[in-house]
């Protein structure tokens, strides 16, 4: 040992370094190309194989309403008037089960899970592209990280809504340039519970009021930083809890019959208050759909998801608002928000429409998951072009000759979209925990190895 040279000694330490940074980093910085292509309003085929305008048809709802409560869990959200000892977090939004139970027809609450890593930045990107950012995406945005890839942002601003924009200042440099007004607070401060939900609520009431907007996203804070600092058993989160159940009441009774509300976690937190694993208390958030409008048909039913992934925002917003599905959409549209074959309101798509017009825009085609480089062991689910093309065939004669469609064409076309977001999923959403434990054991094994006195 002691002849040993001194460089080599180090080279050796600095190679078996580097080599068990490497296989961590292989396992849990999964990297992503992405997808430069836009979807467009003629994406879709009519029954005669023309290119359909869907953005013409008028859409089921003209405006909605988006307020993203970062760490916003499930647990949070439930209400149980049973329990007489809540703990901090616990019964202090009661508007969402109140609401839900009070209008089943205007309204659902569902755990939304979001998928790894569970970190802010990757979330605001995964439900604007619905596709799975991972911590390394590699596009054209080298210099910046704004998102060049199709997103829900630009898409409403082609067709000309207005989009306005108040909170976390992460949508701004993921963003730049493309609100129609944007109202950025500093995000930075972790310790600091009030300062963006405070600039929030100074501009949001009199926003919905004014109608200078189509599109309000507002992100509040305060839950994920008082996650950070105190955890969520805290007086402070019963504060911030209780302080938001005030926030959704007073939006609820602003709302308009053509607007939609979207109340959402982008992820939750473990009962340190962390996150960005994949563990269920990080990935599960919250989701709380509510219209003045009816919105489902009425109380839940036995086919209503017990879970809905946060891919499945993406497709669903679009559709409901009336923009292509941006390209890179993984997800798929969330059915009991549209009505069956034939029932369908004026302006609302039906559920094998909607669930059409998905497949065919909207999602990274087979092609484009294969020409990304990320190939899977399981490609089964992306070569059945021949299923494909007889699932279009199917479709279009449906339509063509005014048939009600057959359940299992409506199941088969969920078949597929299923499939896709499971192969797109195993390969960038999936930390790979042999890889890093092989890369957290490597320099430790290799070093006994070099200091083992031979
Ligand atoms: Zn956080």
């Amino acid at each position: 040992m002691k002849r040993l040279p001194v460089l080599a000694l180090l080279l050796c330490l600095c190679s078996v370094y580097f080599v068990g940074i490497y296989l961590f980093v292989g396992g849990f910085l999964l990297v992503r190309l992405e997808v430069n292509r836009t979807s467009g309003c003629g994406d879709v085929l009519q029954p005669g194989g023309e290119p359909a305008d869907f953005c013409r048809v008028r859409p089921r709802f003209s405006r909605a309403v988006l307020l993203i409560i970062d760490a916003l869990k499930i647990d949070f959200a439930r209400f149980d008037p049973s329990n007489e000892a809540p703990r901090p977090h616990e019964n202090k939004l009661p508007v969402l089960e109140e609401t839900a139970a009070a209008r089943p027809a205007h309204c659902r609450l569902y755990p939304f899970r979001a998928d790894p890593p569970t970190t802010t930045m990757q979330r605001i990107k995964g439900f604007t592209t619905g596709s799975l950012p991972t911590f390394v995406d590699v596009g054209n945005n080298f210099a910046s990280t704004a998102i060049l890839e199709d997103n829900l942002i630009h898409q409403l601003g082609t067709v000309g809504k207005r989009v306005v924009f108040m909170g976390d200042d992460t949508w701004e440099s993921l963003f730049p340039k493309k609100f129609h007004r944007s109202l950025p607070f500093p995000s930075f401060n972790v310790k600091d519970l009030h300062t963006v939900d405070n600039g929030i609520l100074q501009h949001l009431y009199s926003t919905m009021i004014g109608g200078d907007w189509d599109v309000l996203v507002a992100h509040f804070l305060g839950v994920d930083h008082c996650g950070h600092r105190f955890g969520p058993d805290h007086p402070a989160m019963a504060d911030k809890l209780t302080q938001m159940d005030g926030v959704i009441r007073s939006v609820i009774d602003r709302l308009q019959n053509d607007t939609l509300l979207v109340v959402m976690g982008d992820h939750g937190m473990t009962d340190t208050g962390d996150h960005g694993g994949d563990s269920q208390k990080e990935t599960d958030a919250a989701l709380f759909l509510y219209s003045p409008a009816p919105l489902f048909p009425g109380p839940p039913s036995q086919n209503e998801p017990d879970v809905v992934p946060q891919t499945d925002l993406v497709p669903t917003l679009a559709l409901l608002l009336g923009i292509p599905i941006p390209y890179s959409s993984v997800g798929q549209v969330l059915l009991p928000l549209f009505p069956p074959h034939g029932q369908g309101a004026v302006g609302s798509l039906s559920q094998l429409e909607a669930l059409w017009i998905n497949r065919k825009t909207g999602k990274p085609f087979p092609g484009d998951v294969l020409r990304n480089g990320q190939r899977h062991p399981t490609r089964e689910p992306l070569s059945a072009e021949g299923g494909l093309l007889r699932l279009s065939s199917e479709y279009l004669a449906t339509v063509r000759e005014g048939r009600p469609p057959s359940p299992e064409l409506a199941a088969s076309l969920q078949a597929y979209l299923t499939s896709v977001r499971d192969t797109c999923r195993a390969t960038w959403a999936r930390f790979n925990p042999l890889k890093m434990a092989a890369g957290v054991g490597h320099p430790g094994v290799c070093l006994l190895d070099v200091f083992h006195p031979v």
